[in-house]
């Protein structure tokens, strides 16, 4: 799939109590019509400009995957993932946050590799020094292979990407709660008694939904650490000159992968 203009569709993002509104689609100024696109139930928004622009949008999970220049439609998302420092991933980094203050939105999670913390502070220090904002937001540094908990059903992992400069994915996974095999078929009552007295009637099961590799060669995919990214029901792969007809040009790829 090719996705070479920012979608303009509608979406549920968090609410906002600001006398400002945040813009609407119908705001925007000059519409095109385009459907959206939808992957495996999930709708997904996005631009990708090779060298200039990458941010891929999951409304419906209020998730933006690296933030390019800030397209409009990332600015209502409430969770961030940064792949790596090139501006044109990383480029919209204070605008978003500092949108997302001016429109009092909920300061936004933004995950970033572990080794670019103290750099993005200073990003963020040196914006308020020179124009008194506050422009909150939560950091989290993610090392490879380190997860965190988004939701009590989700969660995020990082994994390794093979890029000029250090890089990483994200694995988004839904975590469930699944009654064990052992329990299957008793009457609810008992279930609910087995419950109260104690006993883990439950395992949890995460099951690998969206994969985002931002830019990277091949390698990851024979990385034995990264069997999940291949797992997922989404897999999101940025890549250069992938048709010989489009040199020159990037493309995202979103490949659906029945599990
Ligand atoms: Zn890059």
């Amino acid at each position: 799939m090719e996705n070479r203009g920012e979608s303009e569709s509608a979406a549920a993002g968090p609410a906002t109590s600001s006398s400002i509104p945040p813009p609407t689609p119908a705001s925007y100024g000059r519409q095109k019509t385009k459907a959206q696109l939808t992957v495996e139930g999930y709708p997904v928004e996005g631009i990708s400009i090779g060298g200039q622009e990458t941010c891929v949008i999951f409304p419906t999970m209020s998730l933006a995957f690296d933030i390019g220049r800030c397209p409009q439609r990332a600015i209502s998302q409430e969770f961030l993932f940064i792949s790596h420092a090139h501006l044109d991933h990383i480029g919209g980094l204070p605008m978003y946050v500092a949108t997302r203050g001016l429109y009092r939105q909920r300061p936004p999670t933004i995950f970033i590799p572990a080794y670019l913390k103290e750099s993005v502070e200073r990003l963020f220090d040196l914006h308020r020094s020179m124009d008194q904002s506050e422009l909150n937001h939560i950091l989290v540094p993610l090392e490879i292979g380190q997860e965190y908990e988004l939701r009590r059903d989700l969660k995020v992992k990082a994994f390794k990407t093979y890029h000029a400069i250090p890089s990483q994915g994200y694995v988004i996974y839904n975590v469930k709660q699944k009654l064990k095999q052992d329990y299957l078929g008793l009457p609810g009552n008992e279930i609910k008694q087995l419950k109260l007295s104690g006993v883990e009637i439950t395992n949890t099961v995460t099951v690998p939904e969206i994969a985002f590799t931002g830019d990277t060669m091949a390698d990851f995919i024979l990385d034995p650490d990264n069997a999940d990214v291949l797992k997922a029901k989404i897999l999101v792969v940025e890549v250069l000159q992938l048709f010989t007809n489009m040199v020159n040009l990037s493309s995202i790829v979103i490949a659906a992968i029945q599990l």
